[in-house]
């Protein structure tokens, strides 16, 4: 048990101590069977699924994730269900100290709503309306894997079994980039986690900064199965596919050499995709200097 919760499950509410000169950081995600997980995703995924997207929100801020509440409505009292779900909730909570200090379940159609709960130091938190004119964009990790496994599951896309195993992985368990986001506090001038799609959630960044983009096509961070696919695929999963659940952050070009740093700290790509531009639009380019538009720029889940 953290020494900052003073009073946790047992009694009618817990009681949290956030540490002096330190801001509370919450957020909140519902997940709902068949509409952000598959009928065939295993309990473990989407009991590991359903914090890692609320870690992915506190990482989006910079925030120290702490304590976690959950709410699940469940079809029937099915005890071998409950427990892998727990196993996967747990395993990813103790990896970064996180305590459950309440919860409550009800029986009906599933669905899972946690909590999280986390800080920062006053006056840190990442937000997404710091980005300046001139500012590098980036991004963590991997696009549109996660996108590639859900257009498996849907038929529209085949792919060899290793392929399916690898890109399925990266859905159903995305890895939060937590450790980074808190070192991104006093280096990113925005940021926001790509849960809609890459360029759906950098347009909520560019519009609550008020600026706009270019984006170079040609950089954009795919994996060794999206690249051997993308004579077929092209930029399209990339750019508007969801749940990747990694950081699209900004940075002053002269942070350059520190970003650099982190990728070897933590082992994680870090791409810079782009630059921020005044105006509002979003202009893509090709190696060539070509622009696109890409088509779709949003993401429906599991969706018609
Ligand atoms: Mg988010």
């Amino acid at each position: 048990v953290r020494s900052d919760v003073s009073l946790g499950i047992g009694d009618d509410a817990a009681l949290l101590d956030v540490p002096a000169e330190h801001q509370l950081v919450t957020t909140t995600d519902v997940l709902i069977a068949d509409v952000h997980f598959h009928s065939s995703a295993t309990p473990h995924s989407i009991g590991h699924k359903a914090l890692a997207v609320n870690l992915s929100d506190l990482a989006a801020m910079g925030a120290t994730p702490a304590w976690a509440t959950l709410g699940m409505i469940i079809p029937d009292i099915d005890e071998r269900w409950l427990e892998k779900f727990c196993d996967g909730f747990f395993y990813l909570a103790k990896l970064y100290d996180i305590d459950l200090v309440g919860g409550d379940t009800a029986r009906g159609p599933l669905m899972v709503a946690i909590q999280l709960m986390g800080w920062v130091p006053r006056g840190a938190a990442l937000k997404r309306s710091g980005a300046r004119s001139g500012d590098h964009i980036y991004i963590t990790g991997t696009l549109g894997d996660a996108g590639l496994a859900l257009m498996h599951l849907k038929g529209l896309r085949d792919l060899l079994p290793d392929q399916a195993a690898t890109v399925r992985q990266r859905l159903d368990y995305p890895c939060p980039r937590v450790e980074l986001g808190i070192q991104l506090r006093s280096l990113a001038s925005a940021a926001i986690d790509v849960s809609d799609g890459f360029v759906a959630d950098l347009r909520h960044l560019l519009r609550c900064s008020a600026v706009g983009a270019e984006i170079y096509l040609d950089e954009l961070p795919i994996s060794k199965v999206y690249q051997s696919l993308y004579g077929e695929i092209g930029w399209e999963p990339a750019l508007t596919s969801g749940d990747d659940y990694e950081l699209c952050f900004t940075a002053a070009p002269d942070r350059d050499d520190e970003i650099s740093t982190l990728t070897e700290l933590f082992d994680i790509p870090i791409t810079r995709v782009g630059t921020v531009t005044i105006g509002s639009d979003i202009v893509f380019f090709d190696r060539e200097g070509q622009q696109h538009s890409p088509k779709h720029t949003g993401y429906d889940h599991f969706g018609v």
